[in-house]
Formats: structure tokens, sequence, C-alpha cells
């Protein structure tokens, strides 16, 4: 093989724009624009854009067909290697989601790229558990890089929504859980049936419950918040998403009401009024800092680059003497990634 041809087959030779791309086979990883052929990540609004064709695995299939209204998608099962062009792609699980995935793109010269896209380390009571796989070059999502963003273990987090969902029944008053529609919602469900709670679930997160169930996730026992199911919430909880909390409306003529809202969020001091919620319990589909250092160590990646955050994390590991360089969003850098490789191909 020339130099010429090895470069241009290296899996490190992708460029970023708004997404990793690798021009040959024309392959987008989480474009933020659409695409004629681009890796879906997850079933978030913001990595759902309506490309030409997709790749995703067959439950962010579901709700990437759900958000886009299109059809074309490669279903990409965990493990299971694909090949465009001279590019093998794989997916593994994120921990992020159901069906949330990282990609490992392997170029003919065996060297590896994984981009972790929205990740967690910390095992989730609704999805796959997050593996971590050695690589030569780590993308690594790092919207938590911080250091003071360190969350507890899940279980320490259901133990605490369970002890103030209690306190709020005791006290005679309704438990409002707020948590977004795919993930969080479904994940509070399981923690506060697994704890015993009878719960009531606005429609959004119902419906997405109804899927994960289809796609072989139980959630234990609970109804849908109805006309009918509301005359009557006495030792009930109500889960919601935030943004419905005022505008649903049986959510919203609620009285007596107390809001638990779980996010990573509830790390930062002033969430708790930027959210309006009166109480905030960290619980996070994402790696905090203490993760995202722990994956690095794992992968150990010759060097990384962090998307997401505002590039803080980047200069941790530069200061363990890890090459590591921030992305911004938006970025557009063609080209900055043809590092002269020192592999045994060239
Ligand atoms: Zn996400």
């Amino acid at each position: 093989m020339s130099s010429v041809a090895a470069a241009a087959s290296r899996p490190t030779n992708f460029r970023y724009e708004r997404g990793l791309h690798w021009p040959a086979p024309d392959l987008w990883l989480d474009p933020e624009l659409r695409k004629p052929l681009a890796f879906v990540s997850h079933g978030h609004s913001d990595h759902c854009r309506p490309h030409r064709q997709a790749v995703a695995t067959p439950a962010t299939a579901v709700f990437y067909r759900q958000r886009t209204r299109r059809r074309d998608v490669i279903e990409l099962p965990f493990g299971q290697p694909h090949q465009f062009g001279q590019y093998e792609l794989e997916l593994f699980p994120a921990g992020h989601i159901l069906g949330s995935a990282q990609a490992q793109v392997r170029g003919p010269d065996g060297q590896t790229v994984v981009y972790t896209g929205d990740f967690r380390l910390k095992h989730g009571p609704a999805v796959e558990p997050c593996e971590v796989r050695r690589c030569d070059v780590l993308v690594m999502e790092c919207t938590y890089g911080q250091p003071h963003y360190r969350f507890p273990a899940v279980e320490a987090v259901a133990d605490e929504l369970h002890d103030c969902v209690s306190r709020c029944l005791e006290s005679g008053r309704t438990p409002l859980v707020l948590a977004y529609a795919l993930g969080k919602g479904q994940e509070a469900l399981a923690l506060l049936t697994n704890a015993g709670f009878e719960v009531l679930v606005q429609e959004q997160i119902y419906t997405v419950a109804q899927q994960y169930e289809r796609l072989g996730v139980p959630l234990g026992d609970y109804a849908l918040l109805s006309p009918e199911t509301v005359q009557d919430i006495r030792n009930k909880v109500i889960l919601a998403p935030p943004h419905r909390r005022r505008s649903d409306p049986l959510v919203g003529r609620l009285k007596r009401v107390q809001s638990f809202f779980l996010s990573g969020w509830a790390a930062d001091p002033a969430a708790r009024y930027r959210f309006g919620a009166d109480y905030l319990l960290p619980l996070s589909d994402h790696a905090d800092c203490t993760d995202l250092l722990s994956y690095v160590e794992q992968a150990q990646p010759r060097v990384v680059y962090t998307v997401h955050g505002d590039g803080t994390f980047a200069g941790i590991l530069r200061s363990q003497g890890i090459p590591a360089y921030h992305l911004p969003d938006n970025a557009y850098q063609p080209g900055l990634f043809d590092e002269p490789v020192a592999s045994t191909s060239a």
C-alpha cells in the first residue's frame, strides 16, 4: 500500500464538522445536520435528524422512525460489524438510554476510533450496561466534564427518591416526579414501581414506557394519568416530563403538590431555582467527571477528543499527560486529524 493510500484508509483520518465524518464512504456519526448516511447514536431529539439513510440499533430505530418519519434505517444490533467501504462499523452499548450505542470504526490497518455518543458508566435501571473498549483514538462526550460533577450511585439516588416520596405522601401531599420523557422517565418509573409506589404516568412518558416494554424492558405496575385516574390520586405518585408540568391539562391542575426533578444538573448549586422544582435529585444518564476519567483509563487511547461541555475535561487529561483536545460545538475543522500515525502499515 502506498503511503498516500495508507493515510487515506486510516480510520483516524476523520474530520469533525458538527459530527464525525469519513469522506471515502461518506459516513457520518451523529451529525447535527441531515446527511446521506449517518449513524444515530440514540433516540433523543437532538440526535435524530431525518437522514437519507440512518444506521442505528433496533431500539434506537424505533425512536428514530417515530421522531423523523423516515423509514430507511440499517438496523445494526450490538456486536455485529458492518462494512462501509474500507471501514468496519460496530456498535456497543453506551448505557445512556435504551438502545443507545457507541461506535467503533476500524480501518484496514486495524486501528480503531471509538465515538461514545452520550454515555453513562454507572448502570441505570432500564438500559443495557455501558461497555468500554480499548481504542487508538477516543472521541468522547463530556457534558459533565467539570470536577464538581460527581453523581452518586443509582442505588443511592433510588434510596433518596424513596425517602422523599414517602415523606411527601405521609404529609398528605402529592409527589410529582419530573423526568424527561425518553430515558429518565422510564428509569424513574422503574425505581418507583420497584419501591412499591403506585404511579400515574403522564401520556408522553407512558407512551415511551409502553415501547420500552415491547422492547423487552419490564417497568412494573403503573397506569396512565387520565381524566378518570386523576380523580383518585391519594397515596399515588405522579410522573411527568418537566416541560409539561404547567401545560399538561391534568398535571397543571394538581393541588398540594411537591415536585422532585431528576437531573444531573442537581449538582449545580443554582439548579433548584433554574428548574423551579422543590427538590432536585442527581439522577443522570451521562457520565460524571470521575467516570470520564475511569473510561479513559480503561480505553487507553493514544489521543482523546472531547465533545460537548466546555473543554475543561480535555485540560484535566492533558494535566495527566494524556494528549487531549476539545472540539467546540459548531466547529468546522477539516483535515484536523490527518495526524502522522506511527503504525506498522505506514
Ligand atoms: Zn442523549
